[in-house]
């Protein structure tokens, strides 16, 4: 049978799993009893969140001639790792864009990876059903950005399965069959992977020469590691277990290996036994490391189960090796660790993962990115030098807004607060403009993606890459709650904002912080200065509710009592954080 590797890329939404599986019933890989929508997204949390977060390889066997392999990837950028790894492990890609949304800031995002792999690419609007698809308009912006004719474009409906067969046959037509060479010692590219307790790290593999056999042992080359294999297979998308694998092929490998930190995505897998041959195999090229956006300290609620979340992001790591973090300590939290994301939504996802994958709960200190001092990198506000500093300076990047001509007033409002300077304007079509500005990153993390969309009725995105430093004058920001401060609050914030963002988080905090029973004093604090202050009523508590009549004197007790109390709390002091206020505050 002919191999065929392909992905589906496209900007978020724009229909990538449900063309999956419209493929799967037509090749019958997954029975009709046994579909749901969105197959490939497999985890809970993609399913409750409706985004792709995990890429997610499928085989499939069509007209008894081909085998296609099937790469589902994630659309927001926060997972674009995810998407670059799919690509290194197929031929081809299917580009989707959707008709009532054109093209959109990861449309162009994932295509520039795509190219830079030298895929074949098979442009397809989908959506063409929508009451609101522009389908014309959808054709001339792809046949310009790619280059091409209008007659290339395939126009689906994935929803209805609308010229879905017309797809398949021109990835079988277009897409070139792997470049096979089975007599070539085994090699094998490891472009994700899993952990699984009784198999161990489950590398998925890109077979790229040879083959290789169950009963093989294997080596991995940049760990230096060998295993004998547990089981290999290939994905239906669950684990099917086979004898061999084959040049061309996409599957998993089970190594046995229970340490998570030996195998990294990226390495090559050969065999482990034939000595001579060892000398010849070279390693495959492997990836670039991704660059870390934001920083932010995961510690376990449980001071004891340090230990533990260290495992857990270690096996996590394995799945999503865009995740970095090391070991540290900060007296009111205990040990932790420092994590760097790919963005915000990156860090909310990976804690999710952990409190459901690993059942443990964190206290997340505030996402930061890193900032410079005196030369020195600054990850987190606990870093901030207690003496001052004479230099500070912050990370910028090249934002790109791509939006309808008609929403740009809006979203030129909305760049004007965040400190940037506009470059230029592009355009894709008459109706379609890319604003391109330089900004710091602190301000587009968190809420301009949300602010974007809200401005736009949804029609413009963005996409930003890694400028470089720029000077700015930075303070540190306090949070006190009760008095105490919360060092998980503190703040890294330019001078300039610190009066406004001061004010924001103790009000947020006020929102979500359950009352106590005494009135809490919430402070923003710079150097001593507060510089803005809310107060958490006390909860009120009806401790004379199953008096009836009255007894006014016997009241009057139980609320003196009660007072006494609270005092007696307050002069303790201590205000109890769930972390789910933390992760609230974080939002802001
Ligand atoms: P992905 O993020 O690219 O994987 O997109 P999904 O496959 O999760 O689809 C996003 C949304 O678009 C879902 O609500 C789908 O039901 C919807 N959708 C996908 N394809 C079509 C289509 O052809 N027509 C219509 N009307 N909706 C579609
Ligand atoms: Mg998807």
């Amino acid at each position: 049978m002919e191999i065929r590797n392909f992905c589906i890329i496209s900007h978020i939404n724009h229909g990538k799993s449900t063309l999956a599986d419209r493929f799967l019933e037509l090749t019958g890989a997954v029975s009709s009893r046994k579909m749901r929508p969105q197959f490939l997204d497999m985890m809970d949390l993609e399913r409750e969140k409706g985004i792709t977060i995990k890429m997610q390889p499928v085989r499939m066997e069509y007209d008894s001639k081909y085998i296609l392999n099937l790469v589902d990837t994630p659309g927001h950028v926060d997972f674009s790792y995810e998407v670059s790894r799919s690509l290194a492990a197929v031929e081809g890609a299917i580009l989707l864009v959707d008709a009532a949304q054109g093209i959109e800031a990861q449309t162009l995002a994932n295509l520039e990876l795509a190219r830079e792999q030298n895929l074949v690419i098979i442009p397809v609007i989908n959506k063409i059903d929508l009451p609101q698809a522009n389908v014309k308009q959808t054709v001339d912006e792809i046949a310009k950005l790619l280059g091409i004719k209008d007659e290339e474009i395939i126009k689906i409906s994935a929803k209805n399965g609308t010229n879905v067969e017309q797809v398949l046959k021109a990835v079988i037509k277009k897409i070139p069959g792997p470049d096979i060479k089975k007599e070539e010692s085994f090699r094998a590219l490891i472009f994700d992977s899993t952990y699984d307790s009784y198999k161990g790290v489950i590398a998925y593999v890109r077979i790229v020469d040879g083959e290789v056999e169950k009963t093989d042992k294997i080596k991995l080359l940049a760990a230096k590691t060998s295993a004998d294999i547990k089981e290999l297979g290939f994905f239906t998308p669950e684990f099917s277990a086979q004898n061999k694998l084959s040049a061309g092929e996409i599957g998993y490998i089970a190594t046995g290996i229970k340490e998570p930190e030996k195998v990294k995505v990226g390495d090559t897998i050969m065999m482990s036994n034939t000595k001579g041959q060892m000398l010849n195999v070279k390693p495959l090229s492997g990836y670039k490391e991704p660059k870390p956006m934001v920083y932010a300290s995961l510690y376990p609620e449980n001071p004891d189960n340090f230990d533990l979340l260290k495992e857990a992001l270690s096996k996590l790591k394995l799945n999503d090796p865009s995740l970095v973090f090391e070991p540290e300590t900060k007296e009111s939290l205990g040990r932790g660790l420092r994590c760097g994301f790919l963005g915000t939504l990156h860090a909310e996802i990976v804690s999710e993962r952990i409190r459901r994958e690993f059942g443990l709960d964190l206290i997340i200190s505030s996402p930061s990115v890193v900032y410079k001092v005196d030369n020195q990198f600054v990850y987190s506000a606990g870093d901030w030098p207690k003496t001052g500093c004479d230099k500070s300076e912050e990370p910028w990047v090249e934002l790109e807004i791509i939006t309808p001509a008609r929403y740009m007033g809006k979203i030129i409002e909305l760049l004007k607060n965040l400190r940037g300077i506009y470059i230029k304007t592009d355009y894709i079509s008459s109706d379609r403009a890319v604003l391109v500005y330089e900004v710091p990153l602190r301000e587009i993390i968190v809420n301009l993606y949300d602010n974007i969309k809200g401005a736009s009725q949804g029609y413009a995105s963005m996409n930003y890459k890694f400028w470089g430093y720029r000077e700015v004058n930075l303070v540190k920001m306090d949070i006190l709650v009760a008095g105490e401060k919360e060092p998980a609050f503190s703040k890294i914030v330019p001078e300039e904002k610190a009066f406004a963002e001061g004010k924001v988080l103790v009000k947020k905090l006020k929102e979500t912080l359950p009352a106590q029973q005494f009135s809490v004093a919430l402070q923003a604090v710079i150097g001593g200065k507060i510089i803005a202050r809310e107060t958490l009523k006390a909860r009120r508590k009806d401790v004379t509710g199953y008096l009836y009549g009255g007894d006014y004197s016997r009241k009057r007790k139980l609320l003196e009592k009660q007072k006494k109390g609270k005092k007696k709390l307050k002069e303790k002091g201590k205000v109890r954080i769930p972390s789910k206020v933390f992760l609230e505050v974080f939002k802001t």
